[in-house]
């Protein structure tokens, strides 16, 4: 069974740059990790090439810089990775990001299942998944918390908000996955040496994709950042409320009423 998981590399760090002009991440001038979802989107693909056999690709959209998420990925086992990069893509929204990956996905041709995380830890839109799999006309099973191939049948247990269902569907699909789904592996330091040293990252630019330009990058993006800013958060505005949970309860209500928030 083949499985792509499509991963992400996010900011190590909440001190990020904007572009005034044009409202978007200057990613470039950050460091990044994997974002940590996207770990058990890879752990889950590990377990079931354990189980079922197949190959492992990685694929991220990003900066070059973004390669290291991309070799993090081959550390922990992933066989294949491709890396999504080209000044063209810079000042995608999500469903520019989705159409090119849907592009990427269609040149490597031989896929079985394409694992996402559910969301990053920076965008946390969640839309990417659920996108990829509209432009490539998959069945879509998102937040799954397990999942089980049987043959050509594929079940998931789908967290809600109150609890959770069971869903399935056939191959190929799309499956989000959620982090409680696994404890991702730390991989020993002679995989983290053999991912830096001996595999290779293929670099595809939009040429290498085809498809329509204008979808590409910030022209092909319908969303428009309005207008950037930075949350200030005014020190000295706790309310410690002590005493009996009815009372307690009860000037919470008031309080949050005062402030027209109930
Ligand atoms: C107008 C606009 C301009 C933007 N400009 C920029 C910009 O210039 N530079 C920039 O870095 N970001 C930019 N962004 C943010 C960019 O759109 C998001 O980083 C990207 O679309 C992913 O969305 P998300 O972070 O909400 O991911 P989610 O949808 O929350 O991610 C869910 C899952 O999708 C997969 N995924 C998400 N992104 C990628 C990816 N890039 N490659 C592979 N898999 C992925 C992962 O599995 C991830 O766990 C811009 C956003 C907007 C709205």
């Amino acid at each position: 069974m083949d499985i792509v998981v499509c991963i992400k590399q996010v900011p190590e760090t909440n001190d990020i740059g904007w572009d005034p002009k044009t409202g978007t991440l200057i990613r470039e001038s950050t460091g990044g990790i994997l974002n940590p979802n996207d770990k058990n989107a890879i752990e889950a693909a590990l377990q079931l090439r354990e189980k079922h056999g197949g190959l492992i690709t990685a694929i991220s959209m990003g900066p070059p810089q973004a390669e290291d998420a991309l070799r993090e990925a081959l550390g922990m086992g992933a066989d294949k990775a491709i890396l999504l990069s080209d000044r063209q893509f810079a000042g995608a929204d999500t469903l520019s990001t989705s159409y090119a990956l849907s592009l990427a996905l269609k040149k490597i041709v031989r896929f079985d299942l394409i694992l996402c995380g559910k969301e990053s830890s920076d965008g946390m839109t969640a839309q990417v998944g659920p996108q990829l799999a509209e432009l490539l006309n998959l069945p879509q099973l998102t937040n799954a918390t397990e999942i089980i191939i049987n043959s050509n049948s594929v079940r998931i247990k789908q967290k809600l908000e109150d609890g959770f269902r069971i869903l399935k569907t056939h191959l190929p699909v799309l499956i989000t996955v959620e982090r409680e789904m696994n404890q991702p592996r730390i991989p020993p330091m002679d995989s983290i040496m053999e991912a830096y040293r001996e595999k290779d990252v293929l670099v595809w630019s939009v040429g290498n994709l085809g498809g329509d330009k204008e979808r590409i990058g910030l022209k092909g993006s319908p969303t428009q950042s309005r207008k950037v800013y930075t949350k200030i958060v005014k020190k000295g505005e706790i309310t410690l409320l002590e005493g009996e949970p009815d009372k307690v309860a009860r000037e919470l209500i008031q309080i949050l009423k005062q402030r027209d928030l109930l």
